[in-house]
């Protein structure tokens, strides 16, 4: 029975502390036993040990040696996590200093340890929970009052209701009254009577015989050792009527709770006020003792750690706005670094988007295939020189080979345009297929493309450039109006979009495109591609073996007139007009496929050319390597430089971020050392620094990427840059962010977390 009532058993507890290469012992061996529902008081002068005894009691500290029991649970070898939990779940500590967090309403200072229960309400409970301590310390006007706003007493009475909020089983108060004038000590010994009478154990720290004096069993130390533990004569009558109430100290963890409503605790304090200290306490208690109130509050119903880190996020951002420029500035580094990212990607998004477009208008995917070079009595006439590349050739390849996209054949010619009495010699006048536009990628502003059948027909029309329009039209517009080439007459179907000039100045849109058939039957005529006839002739047997008629170029297409018999032909000759072309355009389906599409370009050509493996190629294929390799490289470049810049700015940020994390763990040591103290695990306090430096990080991240989108808009509307928006810049920006807040937040959370509690309500 003794057993069950014992709630604290000490067995030689030691405790020596290492100052340097000293020892310096503060208990040596201290055995006592103290029941449930007593109320103690340790007494003893200053340095006699009895905050370090109390700190071994309440779990903040361990024992040199010996065995701490309670309530059946060994305690001296708990780890500090275990220890927090039961600081948490079975202990309520008030201290002289009082101890609540600054800036914090009464109402969140008796909630907070609330925070760290295992076991806690609902928010709306819990706050009608905290409410109700107040009102019973007396508060219930001060609910909002923050502890500057309060006098010492209040402030203590706060810390009181804060110390029951989690239902204690024991109560620890060093000098609880030490800082307390003795009218105000009178009260709150009052206060701790009234818990002691409703089962909850009490241990009073004091080195003041009248503080004792309210206890009903005085422990005294010195050096460190129990030299008297007596039951005041009092206290012992007390006692008596405390056990003979039967069910005493083992209640339903709620009814420890019934006592009596403010309104009771007041006149009960102002009758106190009255009386001097030396009032005999037992006396005055049975006066003001209240009969179990009624609005006792039921105990609220635990609910899981659902609402964990909403607390931990209002925690943060509260401690954050008690800082309000220090977190503003600190955010400044993150603010701009994400801005400038924001910015220059935007920038050099839109201005690669900008290259790329040109980049493709001056052709990064597209292949050339020129014929080879032709040799003479060992004179190389140079690429172009062999006439092999035939209009057959462009469309297998456009057929044949995947990686290619479409292909054009290209007869170029050299003549002078006339329009009516103005003249003009275009740089490029080409004659190819409708897919040339495909090729190069161009549009037509108006009119429209010649079509297959213009070429099957060698249909005297064209489409000129822009260059053309102003030289020949003066920019009116040349759509059915017919200009000679070489004297013959061309209509001019269509007029191409503005290209500028190219990579070598050459002016793109001083060009105009013919069907092949007529540039090459009509304009060229066989003088200036036929002067290796015999070349042409040994390599595309095929086609010269035949009579020659364009039906035939195209085997799939409807043929205009009846096919002529071999007897009509050989009745009708006509000149053998060897359809050659001076360079087939071809486009790979992208930038990437380029190298598969000359393999299968080559591969098909070899086929057709009937060249054998060993045997040199009569044409060759080129592309832009050099183009897009500048491009890439120039894209690199300005990746790379982004990364630089988005690497230094948060890493500049971080450091800023961590730095004032640094600040606010010391500065909030004492803050750290009362959560512990209260019931936090080191978890807890790692997670609330954590979430505070995250909490910074993405506050600068959405400023940062708010600036940054008004820089880059301000940008395009003012130096008309092109600018891309860019929402994986955007989500990076706050992941980074959020990153960076926990790699730089980190250190000081972690190191918040290692805080010895003790130390931590020490620090100064
Ligand atoms: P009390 O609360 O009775 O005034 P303490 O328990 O605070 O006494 O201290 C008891 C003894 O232990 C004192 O001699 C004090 O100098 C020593 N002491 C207390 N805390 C520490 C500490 N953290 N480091 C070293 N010595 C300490
Ligand atoms: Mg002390």
């Amino acid at each position: 029975m003794q057993r069950v009532m014992e709630l604290i058993r000490l067995e030689n507890i030691c405790k020596t502390y290492h100052v340097g290469e000293i020892d310096v012992p503060a208990l040596r061996g201290v055995t006592l036993s103290i029941r449930k529902g007593e109320m103690v008081a340790l007494m003893g002068a200053s340095g006699s040990g009895k905050t370090t005894l109390m700190n071994i009691l309440g779990c903040l500290d361990h024992p040199t040696d010996g065995s701490y029991w309670f309530d059946g649970q060994e305690m001296s070898r708990l780890t500090p996590n275990e220890r927090a939990l039961i600081r948490s779940e079975k202990l309520g500590f008030v201290f002289q200093n009082f101890n609540l967090l600054p800036r914090t309403t009464a109402l969140s200072n008796v909630l907070m340890p609330l925070d760290y229960a295992v076991q806690r309400p609902a928010a709306k409970e819990s706050q009608e929970w905290a409410r109700s301590l107040l009102d019973r310390v007396g508060l219930a006007d001060r609910v909002g009052h923050e502890p500057s706003q309060m006098s010492g007493g209040q402030q203590q009475r706060v810390a009181i209701g804060r110390s029951l909020v989690n239902q204690p089983q024991l109560v620890l108060a060093d000098e609880p009254t030490g800082n307390l004038d003795s009218h105000t000590s009178v009260e709150i010994l009052r206060m701790f009577q009234r818990l002691n009478t409703e089962g909850i154990t009490v241990i009073l720290v004091t080195h003041d015989a009248n503080v004792a004096k309210f206890a009903n069993r005085v422990i005294f130390l010195q050096d460190g050792e129990v030299v008297s533990d007596r039951q005041t004569s009092e206290a012992a009558e007390v006692r008596a009527g405390a056990t003979a109430d039967p069910p005493e100290p083992t209640p339903a963890p709620h009814a420890q709770f019934s006592f009596s409503s403010g309104a009771a605790w007041q006149s009960a304090s102002s009758a106190a006020t009255a009386t001097s200290v030396r009032v005999h306490p037992p006396a005055v208690r049975s006066a003001a003792a209240p009969e179990p109130a009624p609005a006792a509050v039921e105990r609220v119903k635990p609910r899981g750690s659902a609402l964990r880190i909403p607390s931990t996020m209002r925690t943060a951002v509260g401690a954050l706005r008690r800082n309000k420029m220090r977190s503003a500035l600190t955010t400044f580094g993150i603010i701009i670094g994400i801005a400038a990212v924001i910015a220059v990607v935007e920038f050099s998004q839109g201005s690669t988007k900008y290259i790329q477009s040109s980049m493709s208008s001056m052709g990064v995917n597209t292949l050339m295939i020129r014929s080879g070079a032709a040799t003479s009595a060992g004179v190389n006439f140079g690429h172009g020189s062999m006439i092999t590349l035939t209009p057959q050739d462009a469309e297998a390849i456009a057929r044949q080979c995947p990686a290619v996209a479409c292909a054009a054949p290209i007869v170029q010619a050299r003549t002078q345009i006339i329009y009516k009495n103005r003249n003009w010699s275009p740089f490029f006048i080409y004659g190819t297929t409708p897919s040339y536009l495909q090729v190069r990628d161009w549009k037509l502003t108006e009119g429209s493309m010649f079509t297959d059948r213009d070429v099957r027909s060698s249909s005297q029309v064209c489409i000129i450039g822009d260059t053309l329009v102003r030289e020949l039209f003066e920019n009116r517009s040349p759509l059915g109006k017919t200009i000679r080439m070489n004297n013959v007459p061309f209509r001019v179907l269509g007029v191409l979009s503005h290209k500028g000039a190219n990579m070598v100045g050459m002016d793109m849109d001083d060009v105009v495109i013919a069907p092949w058939s007529a540039i090459k039957n009509r304009v060229v005529g066989s003088s200036v591609s036929n002067v290796n006839q015999s070349a042409a002739t040994a390599a595309t047997s095929a086609t010269s073996g035949a009579v020659n008629t364009l039906n035939k170029r195209y085997p799939d297409a409807i043929a205009l007139y009846p096919e002529i018999s071999t007897t009509q032909a050989a009745n009708n000759p006509q000149p053998i007009r060897f359809a050659n072309v001076d360079v087939i355009l071809a486009s790979a389906v992208s930038p990437r496929m380029t190298p598969q599409a000359i393999q299968q370009i080559t591969r098909l050509l070899h086929e057709r050319h009937h060249i054998r493996d060993d045997e040199p190629d009569d044409f060759n294929v080129r592309d832009m390597t050099e183009m897009t390799n500048m491009f890439s490289q120039a894209s690199r470049m300005m990746g790379l430089l982004l990364l630089i810049v988005a690497m230094v700015s948060l890493v500049v940020g971080g450091v800023g971020i961590m730095n004032i994390m640094l600040v606010s763990v010391t500065e909030r040591t004492r803050e750290i050392g009362l959560r512990m103290a209260v019931g936090a695990r080191s978890h807890h306090i790692l997670r609330q620094f954590l979430v505070e430096a995250v909490i910074l990080c993405l506050f600068g991240g959405t400023i940062g990427i708010l600036l940054g989108r008004t820089l880059s808009t301000l940008l395009r509307i003012f130096l008309r840059c092109p600018v891309e928006t860019s929402w994986p810049a955007i989500i990076a920006a706050v992941g980074v962010s959020m990153t960076v807040g926990i790699i730089f937040g980190f250190y000081p959370a972690w190191k918040a977390s290692r805080l010895d509690p003790i130390e931590a309500l020490r620090y100064e």
